[in-house]
């Protein structure tokens, strides 16, 4: 089966009805999923992190490695049986490898958080400082937030955007380098939607003796179609995740050096982690190798062009996209000059069917609780077939949502769009 028929396939997953052996065990649960799955085929996924996962991933997801138990690393297993399990995680560390140009690749995350606790175990000692892009400005609750293992057990120091153009503020960056000497650069963040440019990064951390670690699980699948620079020649350690873009299970992946191999495999096993789940480390091979496809890279040329014309019709609506616009799948838009709260915007959009998230913005002036953005990813409307036509509408459609407020008319649009590319 072919990408392309892939694509029709996941979206064919989406009309998804409860096998039998699910209904006859539990009707309750059945329904519910039955729901959920009514639930999307209805409305158009926004949300920057969200996906449809291919066919051929799902087939792997439930097949027979789920029941096995393999901790350890390929042919150094504490387990019996392991010799298949051994070559299935092989088949993705070398795909990941050759995908990244990656002297070596952790494919045991169970996601990008806890692959960010690995790299953490792997390079640093607790109190050790880090420069990482402040949580108001897009860092990951990963990067030092006091409500996560690492802001309390490391010294998180931020850096941000600047105010006039939300682009990251290098000379800021080096700057608060020489003055708290970190033991580690992180790269990178969750609502940044430019790309990054890891290369003034890496010259940065050389210049104080830090690690540098991308932050790239935003990216992923950008980076495997050869969409936006990689980190991976840069960066001491990259932290994937091989769900959003990248289509694959819900999970994360390292890529390193071939000197921080040994470290970076004993800090996901056994110091974070026990016996891998098998059955995702299979979904992460093909989903990887789906990613070396042609019809991947025209997927991802769909996402962004879509994105660029997303940003555009939000612009035009009279919202502001930071940065002015995008290089990747995502458009991180200020809603106050349309007189709305960024919860008011997921409010109303969702209400119409419109899957997105509200986001506080560098230097918001609003409360958390309330914010002033929104935040859009178009990966999974990509997924279903959608380009930069149809997200020039969906951009139109939020505009009327936003200053005009609510029109019944708007959300019945959305289910016809979302009808219409469910079959694509
Ligand atoms: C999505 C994301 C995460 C969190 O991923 P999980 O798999 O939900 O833990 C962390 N960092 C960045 C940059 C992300 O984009």
């Amino acid at each position: 089966m072919s990408v392309t028929d892939a694509v029709h396939g996941s979206v064919e997953a989406r009309r998804w009805e409860a096998p039998e052996a699910l209904r006859q065990a539990d009707p309750e649960l059945a329904d519910l999923l039955a729901a959920e799955a009514e639930r999307r085929s209805e409305s158009l996924q926004l949300l920057a992190g969200e996906n449809l996962t291919s066919p051929a991933v799902l087939a792997a997801l439930s097949g027979p490695l789920i029941d096995k138990y393999a901790e350890g690393y390929p042919g150094r297993r504490h387990h019996a049986g392991c010799a298949l399990a051994d070559a299935a995680e092989l088949l993705a560390i070398d795909r990941a490898k050759r995908l990244f140009a990656a002297d070596h690749a952790n494919v045991q995350p169970r996601s990008a958080t806890s692959a960010m606790l690995a790299t953490y175990a792997a390079l640093l000692k607790p109190g050790d400082v880090v420069l990482a892009m402040s949580l108001e400005h897009g860092g990951h609750l990963s990067c030092g937030s006091r409500a996560n293992f690492s802001g309390r057990w490391f010294d998180f120091i931020g850096y941000g955007v600047r105010e006039q153009d939300s682009l990251i503020d290098l000379d800021q960056v080096r700057e608060l380098a020489k003055l708290h000497r970190p033991k580690a650069i992180i790269a990178g963040g969750i609502s940044y939607p430019r790309h990054i440019d890891w290369e003034a990064f890496r010259e940065i951390a050389d210049e104080v003796d830090a690690y540098l670690i991308a932050s790239a699980a935003q990216i992923t699948g950008l980076v495997a179609g050869g969409m936006a620079p990689s980190p991976v020649p840069y960066a001491d350690v990259t932290v994937a995740a091989t769900h959003k873009l990248l289509r694959g299970p819900r999970g994360g992946m390292l890529l390193c050096t071939a000197e921080l191999a040994e470290r970076v495999d004993r800090a996901v096993f056994p110091f974070s982690q026990g016996g891998a789940a098998m059955n995702e480390v299979a979904g992460k091979a093909v989903a990887l190798a789906e990613a070396a496809t042609p019809e991947f890279g025209v997927y991802l040329r769909r996402a962004v062009d879509g994105a660029r014309s997303l940003a555009g019709a939000l612009e035009r609506a009279g919202a502001r996209p930071l940065t002015g616009g995008t290089d990747t799948h995502l458009v991180t838009a200020d809603v106050s000059p349309l007189g709305v709260t960024g919860v008011e915007a997921e409010r109303r959009c969702s209400a119409a069917g419109l899957m997105l998230g509200k986001c506080a913005l560098p230097y918001d002036p609003a409360p958390a609780s309330e914010s002033s953005g929104i935040r859009l990813g178009t990966g999974a409307v990509a997924s279903q077939g959608m380009g930069a036509e149809e997200l020039r509408e969906v951009g139109e459609l939020i505009g009327r949502l936003l200053s005009g407020g609510v029109d019944a008319r708007i959300g019945e649009r959305v289910r016809e769009l979302a009808r219409a590319f469910a079959g694509r």
